[in-house]
């Protein structure tokens, strides 16, 4: 029998989710030069990348250079991308076992946390993770509807997502026209009567999850003003001490200073931030949310962090929109071992543990926030992947042959076409691709994406039939 991982028998490893960590997963297989791989990468959606293509905002075209990285590893001749199919609908997790010697779960975290409040279910509440993917073209809310008339919202939370919610909501419609937002939030933007926008973070300036460069970028914004009382910007002797090895919340507060000491420009929108305050109740009049009662709070050590505690002050604050940026969700996966509690698939260093069956090799890995949880950056993942990758690896030698199937790539193409699915390989993305950007060209913006995968499909269709 021969060894895997070898010339005469890759080592075939299934990847499900093409976002940044099964990316960079994918990368780290490749890079390693003593291991032969064939690798395939599943996504749900026709278009790869995930969280590049869907999470990250329009208006940070940047950020999503990192699909280079991404194009790099997918047209590696080692690879093949295997959009459109859903991995526990179109094939099951026992197919795939029976087909690669090993599998890299790399879904993310797809939902979003509540606040578990009185009045969420409201009208106009809505959470960050369905307006993110609103404004850009997620398939899933392609029959969303956000309207904008209202004048005062509120975003809850202080991290990087209440930043982009907060920054796309106040920014003028004619720089958003210049970017690939979804047509339909573009047309909202338009309408828009948001005149205030208050970011309600339920600790102090000093815990603040927000990065710095994504804070100053809120200042910079044509048109709208950021408001900061500076009576909130009064330490307490914790947040002091805290100060001091921390950077990056040093950074957050000297641009919360400057802020503070600026005087009121009328006519612009407002970005108000409010500190120590957290939604008690989302107070609604006929099924729609008229108003966010919040109680004020003050910090308490405990010897994890300073935790917010409420004093039983309250407020009401007439919004008439509220959405939640409080962080992701990762939900139970198929039927492997789930953690309640942290929301993840538990996992040693990437390599999932059965808590009930601890010494099963179980052949199975995550990378990324299915793995850690919802935090980090982009870049965050390339370390995450590489220590799952290396697990993996590891693990090679104690691999058992599992027959034909691992052997032959055809053989789960050919369960897909029996299933009737619609494989979209990465040429074919590519194909859509160049649709998306010529659309894009003739606005002046970066691509018009694909609302909906029944459009994907029938224009693949057409160029196939064309071609
Ligand atoms: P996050 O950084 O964890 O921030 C969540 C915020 O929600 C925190 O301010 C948290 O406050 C608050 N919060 C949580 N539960 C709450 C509750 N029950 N009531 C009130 N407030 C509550 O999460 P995120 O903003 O969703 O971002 C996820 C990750 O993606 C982060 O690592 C982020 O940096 C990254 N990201 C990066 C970018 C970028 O680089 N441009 C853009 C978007 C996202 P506490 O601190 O008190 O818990």
């Amino acid at each position: 029998m021969t060894r895997i991982g070898t010339s005469e028998h890759p080592l075939r490893v299934a990847v499900v989710g093409s976002g940044p960590s099964g990316m960079y997963a994918v990368a780290a297989l490749l890079d390693d030069e003593d291991l032969e791989v064939s690798v395939d990468v599943f996504d749900r959606l026709p278009a790869p990348y995930g969280l590049v293509r869907y999470g990250v905002a329009p208006d940070h075209q940047k950020i999503k250079l990192v699909s280079r990285v991404f194009d790099k590893a997918i047209t590696d001749e080692r690879v093949r991308f295997l959009g459109n199919v859903e991995v526990g609908t179109d094939l099951s997790r026992e197919e795939l076992k029976r087909h690669y010697h090993q599998i890299v779960y790399a879904v993310g975290a797809q939902s979003d946390r509540s606040l578990g409040i009185p009045g969420e279910d409201l009208e106009g509440s809505i959470s960050s993770t369905e307006f993110v993917a609103w404004y850009n073209s997620h398939p899933d809310l392609a029959d969303a509807h956000y309207p904008l008339h209202h004048e005062r919202v509120a975003v809850v939370g202080i991290g990087n997502v209440a930043m982009d919610v907060s920054r796309m909501l106040a920014k003028p419609v004619e720089e958003l026209a210049k970017t690939d937002i979804s047509d339909a939030a573009l047309e909202e933007m338009e309408r828009s009567r948001v005149r205030e926008i208050d970011v309600l973070a339920r600790r102090g300036p000093v815990q603040a999850k927000c990065s710095p460069a994504e804070l100053k970028e809120l200042t910079e914004i044509p048109g709208a003003q950021v408001v900061v009382d500076p009576g909130d910007l009064e330490l307490d002797p914790a947040s002091e001490a805290a100060l001091e090895d921390d950077r990056s919340a040093r950074k957050n507060l000297e641009i919360f200073r400057e802020l503070s000491e600026a005087s009121d420009e009328p006519e612009k929108r407002k970005i108000r931030f409010r500190f120590l305050v957290s939604p008690v109740e989302i107070v609604g009049e006929e099924g729609e949310v008229t108003g966010v009662r919040v109680e004020h709070n003050v910090l308490e050590p405990t010897p994890e962090r300073l935790r917010a505690r409420g004093t039983g002050r309250t407020e009401l604050l007439p919004v008439t929109m509220v959405v939640r940026a409080i962080g992701y969700r990762s939900e139970r996966l198929l039927d492997l071992p789930y953690d309640e509690r942290r929301a993840i698939v538990p996992n040693l260093e990437g390599r999932i543990l059965h808590p009930d069956r601890p010494e099963e090799v179980s052949r199975e890995y995550v990378v990324g926030w299915v793995k850690r949880g919802p935090t980090g950056l982009i870049g965050t993942n390339k370390l995450d992947a590489r220590e799952t990758v290396e697990k993996m690896v590891e693990d090679v030698p104690g691999l058992e042959d599992q027959g034909d199937g691992d052997r032959d790539p055809a053989a789960v193409d050919r369960i897909l076409a029996d299933r009737g699915v619609t494989v979209v390989s990465y040429d074919d993305w590519k194909r859509l691709d160049e649709v998306e950007v010529a659309q894009g060209e003739e606005l002046g913006r970066p691509r018009v994406k694909f609302p909906r995968v029944e459009e994907m499909l029938e224009t693949l269709e057409e160029l196939r039939a064309g071609s």
